[in-house]
């Protein structure tokens, strides 16, 4: 287990270092800043919807390692899914971080965030980029915050 995890850290850390995705998104037709005051995690959402599909995705903000790693494999992940789709894997993901259930298999890469349900406090460093999407999606809300 001790290698798997250090792999698990590995693809965190490179994803905090080189986000992908991370710019402004100047075509956007939903934006939504997400704000987590408990670690101070700041993210902004771009998504560009067409057809019922996520045309484009990125997101901009500053946060720690957990909160930067999941926006960007979140952008990655969810590029080119329909809005069903990517409401579905919001849930999936909620309930691997949350240690409710599943094994996240749809997920992919995404499932290396499973061991931060060891960690309550790291749960929503993990979710803000993926409450700020779904509030973009419902496009009920502008601004999301976790607490
Ligand atoms: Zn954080």
């Amino acid at each position: 287990m001790g290698d798997l995890r250090d792999l698990y850290q590995e693809v965190i850390l490179d994803h905090s270092r080189k986000p992908r995705n991370f710019r402004c998104l100047e075509e956007a037709d939903h934006r939504v800043d997400g704000f987590n005051p408990l670690c101070g995690d700041k993210v902004t959402l771009f998504v560009r919807l067409e057809n019922g599909e996520l045309k484009d995705i990125s997101f901009q903000g500053s946060g720690c390692a957990i909160s930067t790693a999941s926006a960007s494999m979140m952008t990655e992940k969810l590029k080119g899914k329909s809005t069903q789709e990517a409401m579905r894997l919001f849930d999936e993901f909620h309930d691997l971080v949350t240690g409710k259930a599943g094994q996240g298999a749809d997920l992919g890469k995404l499932a290396v965030f499973s061991g931060v349900c060891e960690f309550p406090i790291r749960v929503k460093c993990a979710t803000l980029a993926w409450h700020a999407l779904k509030a973009a999606l419902i496009g009920a809300e502008h601004s999301v915050s976790t607490e």
